[in-house]
């Protein structure tokens, strides 16, 4: 806290580290509610400029952009803005109360409340060579570079005369059939059709194989039986396969995927080869920098337990929220999952929570409106399962999908 007199002449330096989903639902609810004798300025750090809406990256192999300028999002008015964006790198958080400063690319930043909302990275579960010989999915520059592999495959079996000799090369493969993958599946299904048919019509004759590994012995945890029957027909008829029960023991240095047969344990290792580097789909956990604080942690997957108002035990000036917070849901006593509506309620409750603290006026716990869930199954084809029990198949679902999505993006709520 800085400055003198009493609470609301001073100044409240609110910093907000990551700029995904959590992060910027946090600033957008203190810009909707600050105001102007409010002595708070809130500053959001982010690595990009760019706000990138994660969900809809797999529909961006293809067409939609999953990006959004953050300086149209916080517009700095000449540094008049109440809250600002400063595009950095956070390197380090000092959680010592005599030292309250965040250490980034562009120096130390202090902060009187700090929310920690840097999100998740893929998991590897120590597989060997995962983290290096595969293409994950969490920016935008993974699918430049899907998109340059996938390209360069098609290149390579034009070269080819013959069906036989092209199918190794056309083989693509994709590790987890969680909603992630599934989504991606079906968009990659669609990228190889258009580009075959702009660049190779005549040189490329044979449908390329797309493989989803799975370890479970279903796809789509959290969906209805009913959703996954629905999606396991569409997923037939655009010729993907899953390899279900397959667990994968290590990635080879030439890119191939070795699994076990998890219904015959004592049999050998198979070898799943594409064509070219296999994606990466098969879970998250915190972000490296949120692992390393000594705060009490899930130990799967890093993510730092809070209480009941997303703050650190014992420490009522510093929150977790989103990807990177392990909440628990008390109606359900379950940890929340890693979601995007998830991260963007929490965003929007710590901004009102700082500022009803500040208020002293009445604080509730956070609480979590599930919504429904909303999966894209190719490129007119989307499933969305309101609240309310309602579920929207085919075009229409599409069209919600994408609607609802992109007025996150743009408008955020
Ligand atoms: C491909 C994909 C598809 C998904 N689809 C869905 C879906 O359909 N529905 C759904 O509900 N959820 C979906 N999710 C999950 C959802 O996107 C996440 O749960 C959500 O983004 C979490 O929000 P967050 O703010 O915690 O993290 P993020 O949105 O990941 O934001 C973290 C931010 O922190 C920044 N950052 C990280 N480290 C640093 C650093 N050191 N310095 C500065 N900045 C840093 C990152 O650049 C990023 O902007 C999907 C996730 C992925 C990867």
């Amino acid at each position: 806290m800085t400055g003198s007199g009493g609470l609301w002449e001073m100044t409240q330096r609110i910093v907000i580290l990551g700029n995904g989903i959590a992060g910027v639902a946090a600033g957008r609810e203190f810009q909707r509610r600050l105001r102007a004798k409010d002595s708070v300025s809130v500053s959001v750090l982010g690595a990009s400029d760019q706000y990138v809406f994660k969900p809809l990256l797999p529909d961006a192999l293809n067409y939609h952009a999953a990006t959004k300028p953050m300086a149209t999002i916080f517009p700095s008015n000449g540094g008049k803005a109440p809250v600002q964006f400063k595009k950095v790198i956070v390197q380090g958080i000092s959680l010592d109360p005599a030292k309250k400063e965040v250490q980034t690319s562009e120096g130390p930043v202090p902060f009187d409340s700090l929310v920690i909302a840097l999100g998740s990275k893929s998991a590897y579960y120590n597989i060997k060579r995962a983290d290096s010989h595969t293409i994950p999915l969490e920016e935008p520059v993974h699918l430049h570079r899907m998109q340059a592999m996938i390209l360069g495959q098609l290149a390579a079996a034009a070269q080819k005369n013959t069906p036989a000799e092209q199918v190794p090369l056309l083989r693509f493969v994709i590790v987890g059939a969680g909603a992630t993958g599934v989504e991606l599946a079906f968009e990659l299904r669609q990228f190889l059709d258009k580009a075959i048919a702009k660049r190779y019509p005549q040189k490329i004759k044979i449908q390329p194989e797309i493989k989803i590994i799975e370890s479970t012995n279903d796809i789509l945890p959290g969906f209805s039986a009913q959703e996954k029957a629905y999606v396991k027909q569409l997923l037939k008829r655009a010729g993907i396969q899953i390899l279900y029960q397959s667990s994968v023991t290590e990635v080879t240095e030439a890119h191939g995927v070795t699994i076990i047969d998890k219904t015959h344990p004592d049999s050998k290792p198979t070898e799943v080869k594409p064509g070219g580097e296999p994606i990466w789909v098969a879970g998250v956990k915190a972000n490296p920098l949120v692992a390393s604080l000594s705060v009490e942690k899930f130990p799967h997957n890093q993510r730092v337990k809070v209480n009941p108002f997303l703050e650190l035990p014992n420490r009522p000036d510093i929150y977790v929220i989103g990807d990177a917070a392990a909440a628990v849901d008390p109606n359900t006593q379950q940890v929340l999952p890693a979601m995007g509506q998830v991260a963007e309620q929490q965003g929007a409750y710590v901004a009102r929570d700082m500022l009803n603290k500040w208020r002293h006026q009445s604080r509730n716990p956070f609480s979590f409106q599930n919504k429904g869930v909303m999966l894209s199954v190719g490129p007119q084809n989307g499933m969305v399962r309101l609240l309310d029990g309602w579920l929207l198949k085919g075009y229409i679902g599409s069209l919600f999908r994408k609607w609802l999505y992109r007025y996150k993006m743009n408008v955020g709520g």
